[in-house]
């Protein structure tokens, strides 16, 4: 089997075999129709002779079509026919799943005790998430569970942007995304900067990165009180590029001291790192292929 993970800045693809990934590589994401056509031969040609494929993917999917949450993430797919586009472009079955749900199971089957309840969370070129409630996925009948970067902040965005590329005002993502973060301090500070930089500048003490950060991180922390108090979680794993940053599960930690204790869940980086939406999307697809 070969597996993707499609998100807003990449494309990973890699064998699945014996519930390892085997010769794993990546692609910027396309930024037009077109360009998107020819990566996707570039892959079918780099992968030939599969048999079966599965697609993590940021946003909405039923298993079949892709619509997005928010259409500034990827802005020429919506109501996308994806997986019948990958069927035509390696001539086999391919299924789909939201990413962050793909790798909230990778994370849950590959803890050595399965907490009942967990909640992954990726802080990326968006915020996305996925539910294992019970022991199983959630993923609901629309594929919207789990989508926490889409709940209100309560606060808002620094450079004044507060409405959210799926139409709500001051979501999660408008604060505390990789992408939020680039364009609150880009404003702020008067010069393009991407997420990097502003994390090398609160390490460094700048002020004004150290203030988006705070502000991030009380917002991510307040969201997981809320989840908590709406699922009694167990345990949440996070990860994404911003996510799995040094320094972000402790700042994360650091803001949730103000909480009464009984709001504070776990926090853990994911321990599949970069690559759990490939792992879970494996694992998915494979239980879902072996099941009676
Ligand atoms: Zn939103």
């Amino acid at each position: 089997m070969l597996v993707l993970d499609i998100g807003g800045t990449k494309v990973a693809a890699a064998r699945w075999v014996g519930g390892r990934l085997q010769d794993r590589r990546q692609w910027p994401m396309p930024p037009t129709p077109e360009a998107w056509r020819q990566t996707l031969a570039l892959m079918a040609g780099a992968y030939p002779g599969m048999s079966r494929l599965a697609a993590a993917v940021t946003g909405l999917t039923d298993g079949r079509v892709w619509t997005a949450v928010n259409p500034q993430l990827v802005s020429f797919w919506d109501g996308y026919a994806l997986a019948d586009a990958l069927t035509q472009a390696w001539q086999c079955p391919a299924v789909l799943l939201n990413d962050a749900q793909a790798a909230a199971w990778g994370e849950f089957v590959s803890c050595d005790r399965q907490p009942g309840n967990l909640l992954f969370m990726t802080l990326s070129t968006g915020v996305g998430g996925g539910l294992v409630l019970g022991g199983q996925l959630r993923s609901g009948l629309r594929g919207l569970a789990g989508h926490i970067g889409h709940v209100g902040s309560g606060l808002a965005p620094l450079d004044g942007n507060t409405r959210c590329g799926c139409g709500r005002l001051n979501c999660l993502e408008t604060i505390a995304s990789g992408t939020a973060l680039a364009r609150q301090a880009s404003h702020l500070l008067g010069k393009p900067l991407d997420a990097a930089s502003v994390f090398a500048g609160w390490h460094a003490g700048d002020p004004v990165c150290g203030r988006l950060l705070e502000r991030a991180t009380q917002a991510l922390s307040q969201a997981l009180a809320d989840a908590h108090a709406l699922l009694d979680l167990d345990e949440v794993r996070l990860g994404g590029s911003v996510g799995l940053a040094p320094g972000m599960v402790e700042a994360i930690r650091q803001a949730q001291q103000a909480l009464p204790a009984r709001f504070r869940v776990a926090v853990a980086p994911a321990r599949l790192g970069a690559d759990a939406g490939l792992i879970g999307i494996g694992h998915w697809a494979s239980d879902r292929l072996n099941a009676p």
